[in-house]
């Protein structure tokens, strides 16, 4: 598989039991579908994910057509933008994966330390990382940011999963 943004091939960071494709030269991410899947954890059922959703209203996404592709797939991307957070997701519609550039990894934990809920879930998953930290396989640069790298799974999967069918009516909805 090669990096979307037309870089080398992609490089795999093991993660506790998860598995993310990665591009050594941008930095680039790609998560599958099924492996985000794996990013949950009996533990979590004392954290309440649900009150910590940074995709809340349906009502402010918005989708268009780009023409990066999907590495699986080889179809392009639809770009997701949520309100005016600058968080934007390129979104594979055949197989269900998320490309996230380095830029987008980091605006997403900028629009998450906006929120008050931030310090406890920063707090849970560096601890968390920590814990985890010998089964980490991936570029060094990374694990400085293993926390957010934690959070950034959790809230892909319990959060942006979620609102698969949604997203998936307004990729319907977009001009052919
Ligand atoms: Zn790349
Ligand atoms: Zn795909």
């Amino acid at each position: 598989m090669d990096c979307p943004n037309k870089h080398k091939e992609l490089e795999k960071i093991l993660f506790h039991n998860v598995e993310v494709d990665c591009c050594p030269e941008c930095m680039g991410m790609w998560f599958e579908k099924d492996e985000l899947k794996l990013a949950k954890d009996e533990k979590d059922k004392q954290l309440n994910w649900l009150d910590f959703d940074i995709w809340r209203d349906k009502g402010k996404f918005k989708i268009y057509n780009i023409d990066k592709r999907c590495p699986e797939c080889r179809i392009p991307f639809v770009q997701i933008d949520y309100d005016d957070s600058n968080v934007k997701i390129d979104f594979c519609k055949m197989c269900s994966g998320i490309w996230l550039d380095r830029g987008e990894f980091k605006q997403i934990m900028v629009y998450l330390k906006k929120k008050a809920d931030y310090e406890i879930l920063h707090h849970y998953t560096k601890n968390l990382a920590k814990e985890l930290w010998e089964v980490f396989t991936g570029p060094e640069k990374l694990r400085d940011e293993l926390g957010d790298f934690f959070m950034l799974l959790k809230l892909l999967n319990y959060k942006f999963v979620v609102q698969h069918p949604h997203i998936n009516n307004l990729i319907d909805e977009l001009p052919k």
